[in-house]
């Protein structure tokens, strides 16, 4: 008998444990399933879809290197997999499925239907948490509770990591030959909107790590945060498609700092500390499904009456709201699918707290234009910053967008690289608010105080 595996979010052939554990002693075919209406229904963006194509497309290849031919269903929605799945493997005499989990209520409901369905028709179904450092749900406090305090969280996820080894789940035997080829994909659906320069592939995600672990991994406490600087890894695209395994980046980067989660350098334990907030909102996600069903964590703060001003949106949107950092950032982001982290927080924060406009509003449009958009990480940071999610900025913590811009882009130059027609302002007066501008930030700010203190 064969195996199938269903290849989603983990586009890779290296440290893929539900891949590596199908191809064992059996004979694999592997699945993808296509539903646009389903990435359209969870605002993926025309960019990350064009560029999950093309990685489909290298993996297919690295499939075939192996003799296992890769097979795509379409389907209209994720409610249609179970027959079909089913179905497939009685076509083609599979008893046993492996996939890696996904998060996301709908994925999660989507897999739950599926294992029911198999498991009555006496199929074998394995599925491994490979999206994550640990297992998900796995990091509970002394009461048997998910921890909802990152620091918390963290104190404990490095001592389950101490104790953990990971395993190299690389080594894919090659296949005998089958019968089965692989479907054409040969067309890239999204390719219109695709932009090229994110290259595709494995070995392109490796090549752009191991760049960033020769320099700019040991200064990234220092320029993580100055936009104008391209401080950071950049691999964030990458690992929402599951291009790379985040397993294997901390691997790596634990061998630089000589095995160390605590001590060491600086640089590296700065960046091990954002893999670490990646996996806090996937367990948050993981452990309170009601955070992807597009609701608030702290329940209190669904009282906000959010304003509903589209003009006031349409101009965040597009950069144009007359101030010049987030201007700066919105327009980075609609022009090229990705914002800086400093960025995503400032005007995040702008949005909920001074034109006091519905987080999910912001959240949404961040999905559709990201290249990078994972909903646990973009949940997380919207909720983060709208001070409607755990451990969340404190509401009377409103940043100031000048002096975040005085300090994070002091001569000006990120904001003069996105809005040339500030360029020649001189380095003070290319951060002040512009005479158009559609908020007045000291009052707004205000509101945004006055509207949370009064919801206890
Ligand atoms: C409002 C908001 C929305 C966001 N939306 C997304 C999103 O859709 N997808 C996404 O991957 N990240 C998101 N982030 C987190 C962060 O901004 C990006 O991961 C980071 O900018 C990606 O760049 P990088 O790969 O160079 O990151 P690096 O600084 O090199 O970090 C390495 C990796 O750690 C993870 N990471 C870093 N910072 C965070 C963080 N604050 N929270 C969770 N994971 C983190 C990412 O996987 C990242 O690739 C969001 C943050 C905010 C505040």
């Amino acid at each position: 008998m064969r195996s199938l595996m269903w290849f989603r979010s983990d586009l890779r052939i290296h440290d893929n444990e539900a891949l590596y554990k199908a191809t064992q002693n059996q004979q694999t075919i592997a699945l993808f399933i296509v539903s646009h209406k389903e990435w359209e229904k969870h605002h993926d963006a025309k960019l990350k879809l064009a560029f999950m194509w093309r990685n489909l497309q290298i993996l297919q290849k690295s499939l075939e290197s192996k003799n296992i031919p890769l097979k795509i269903i379409e389907v209209e929605y994720w409610s249609e997999t179970p027959e079909l799945i089913n179905q497939f493997m009685i076509d083609h005499q599979i008893s046993s499925l492996y996939f890696n989990h996904e998060v996301g209520i709908n994925e999660i409901e989507r897999d739950r239907a599926i294992y029911r369905k198999l498991k009555k028709n006496n199929f074998n179904v394995y599925h491994y948490h490979d999206k994550t450092l640990v297992k998900l749900g796995s990091i509970l406090n002394g009461e048997n509770q998910p921890y909802k305090v990152f620091t918390a969280f963290k104190k404990r996820l490095i001592e389950v990591l101490e104790h953990q080894s990971f395993e190299n789940y690389s080594d894919i035997p090659i296949q005998d030959t089958t019968e089965l080829i692989s479907d054409d994909i040969a067309i890239n659906p999204y390719q219109t909107l695709d932009d090229l320069t994110y290259k595709a592939g494995e070995d392109a995600a490796f090549e752009i790590f191991q760049g960033f672990l020769k320099e700019e991994i040991f200064n990234y406490h220092n320029h993580r945060d100055i936009p104008i600087i391209n401080g950071t890894s950049r691999l964030s695209a990458y690992l929402a498609l599951g291009i790379v395994s985040v397993k294997a980046l901390l691997r790596e980067a634990l061998v630089l700092n000589e095995g160390s989660l605590r001590g060491g350098n600086e640089g590296i334990l700065t960046w091990i500390n954002e893999l670490f907030w990646r996996e806090f909102y996937y367990h948050i996600m993981w452990n309170f499904p009601k955070v992807s069903k597009n609701r608030a964590f702290q329940e209190k703060t669904e009282k906000i009456q959010w304003l509903d001003n589209e003009v006031d949106f349409e101009a965040w949107k597009n950069g144009a709201t007359g101030v010049p950092i987030v201007d700066a950032f919105m327009r980075q982001l609609k022009e090229t699918g990705w914002m800086h982290n400093r960025g995503r927080m400032i005007t995040a924060m702008f949005l909920t707290k001074n034109l006091l406009i519905d987080w999910r509003k912001g959240e949404a449009w961040f999905m559709q234009n990201l290249i990078d958009g994972d909903f646990a990480a973009n949940n997380g940071g919207w909720q983060w910053s709208a001070s409607t999610g755990t451990d969340a900025v404190p509401y009377f913590r409103v940043f100031n967008p000048i002096t975040q811009a005085e300090r994070f882009d002091p001569d000006g130059d990120f904001i003069r690289q996105w809005c040339p027609e500030l360029s020649h302002l001189d380095s003070k007066q290319i951060h002040k608010v512009q005479k158009n501008a559609i908020v007045d930030l000291k009052s707004s700010r205000i509101r945004a105080i006055e509207t949370f203190k009064n919801l206890s």
